[in-house]
């Protein structure tokens, strides 16, 4: 099975569309949660996701956010600003998919978590370290996370050895080896320096992982950004993918 690996869609429209026509054939989408909060779409982006095939979806921190579940004072102000105006926004039937997804999904040989496997919605898993801690407590070869914005993927080859940080590859296909932790970047706010919504395909028979970015209308967004009167900021930030 090919499975569309998406995370941190955050509301935008435009670079989860360009990623649904430009990635290859795949069977099933799995998301890695956050599909609101930041951005200026929220409404389409839930309706969009829920349609793509064999999906199966995460609930992210600006998710619970957008339900009330977490207070605005654990975010920054800007992004606390979004969540206010994301809850306002949101229709009844999309808040009702939200309440449906769960913290962490174990699927074949994957775990897939929003933040880590320890804690699934707030942890980052941003060095060796923390890498290590939830290899430690991992109960399959792989996991999945988002929450970062970073692509990023961890490799322990063995129980005793520690957590390596891997290069990533653009487009090209690599053979996941046990045991690693994949972040395939993120869809609507990319956070590494390169603007282009990022994501992965993942082969389960194959078991392979191809990292890959999509180009998108950035202009489009950041208009729409300010016309619903978001924060600058999280317009500004597209161009330069911080
Ligand atoms: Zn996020």
């Amino acid at each position: 099975m090919r499975v569309l690996v998406i995370s941190d869609i955050h509301a935008n429209i435009t670079a989860l569309d360009a990623i649904i026509n430009d990635a290859p054939p795949y069977d099933a989408v799995w998301c890695l949660g956050d599909l609101v909060g930041y951005g200026p779409d929220p409404n389409d982006c839930i309706e969009r996701v829920q349609r793509l095939p064999e999906l199966l979806c995460l609930i992210g921190n600006h998710d619970k956010a957008a339900l009330g579940e977490i207070p605005l004072s654990r975010f920054n102000r800007d992004a606390g600003d979004v969540v206010a105006w994301t809850q306002r926004e949101l229709k009844d039937e999309n808040k009702a998919f939200l309440q449906t997804l769960p913290n962490k999904i174990q699927v074949e040989g994957f775990t897939l978590a929003h933040g880590s496997p320890n804690q699934p919605v707030w942890e980052y898993i941003l060095d060796p370290t923390t890498a290590d801690r939830n290899f430690d407590e991992l109960e399959k070869d792989y996991a999945l996370v988002g929450h970062s914005h970073l692509p990023l993927i961890f490799h322990r080859p063995f129980d005793d050895s520690f957590a390596m940080l891997r290069p990533i590859l653009w487009g090209e296909i690599m053979a996941l080896s046990p045991k690693m932790i994949l972040n395939p970047g993120s869809v609507g706010q990319p956070r590494d320096g390169d603007p282009r919504a990022s994501y992965a395909i993942l082969d389960t028979e194959d078991m392979t992982w191809e990292m890959r970015r999509s180009v998108y209308n950035i202009k489009a967004v950041q208009s729409r950004i300010l016309k619903a009167g978001l924060p600058e900021r999280q317009s500004i930030r597209l161009d330069a993918g911080w």
